[in-house]
């Protein structure tokens, strides 16, 4: 069986959902969220309940800007998990956020070449609803 975006399943599922749904329910209404220490206003990326500057468990989901830069990538021809193998290739990237993570998605809407998709090429954010619960935030040229 294959989704509406042409994903075989079954697909990785997020871990930790509970601390993470803010971040998936915002993704599923197309808007990105990032979690930041209330006590000392760091963003962090990866999700992690714990602040990696102070140590604070105050944290808290704030929207970002979507925009971000291309910090690097690569261009997928044999996927590491089966339910993406149709559609490679594609381009798996770090994008640098204007907030200051780092987060790993694609970049879409280009050719997954290195003639289209550069490093430090401007990207801003765009979302696919890869099944009716699931939404990736993915990257496009800005
Ligand atoms: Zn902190």
């Amino acid at each position: 069986m294959t989704t509406s975006a042409g994903y075989r399943k079954p697909l990785p599922y997020p871990e930790n959902r509970e601390f993470t749904k803010p971040f998936w329910d915002a993704a599923k209404r197309h808007e990105l969220v990032l979690p930041r220490c209330k006590q000392c206003a760091m963003y962090h990326f990866y999700p992690r309940e714990t602040c990696p500057n102070c140590f604070s468990l105050d944290i808290e989901w704030v929207p970002a800007s979507g925009r971000g830069r291309v910090y690097a990538f690569t261009i997928v021809h044999q996927a590491a998990h089966p339910a993406f193998q149709e559609e490679t290739p594609y381009v798996h990237a770090v994008i640098q956020l204007d907030e200051g993570v780092r987060m790993i998605s694609n970049v879409v809407g280009c050719a997954p070449t290195p003639e289209e998709v550069k490093v430090d090429m401007p990207v801003v954010v765009t979302f696919d609803d890869v099944t009716p619960e699931w939404t990736l935030p993915k990257f496009r040229p800005a």
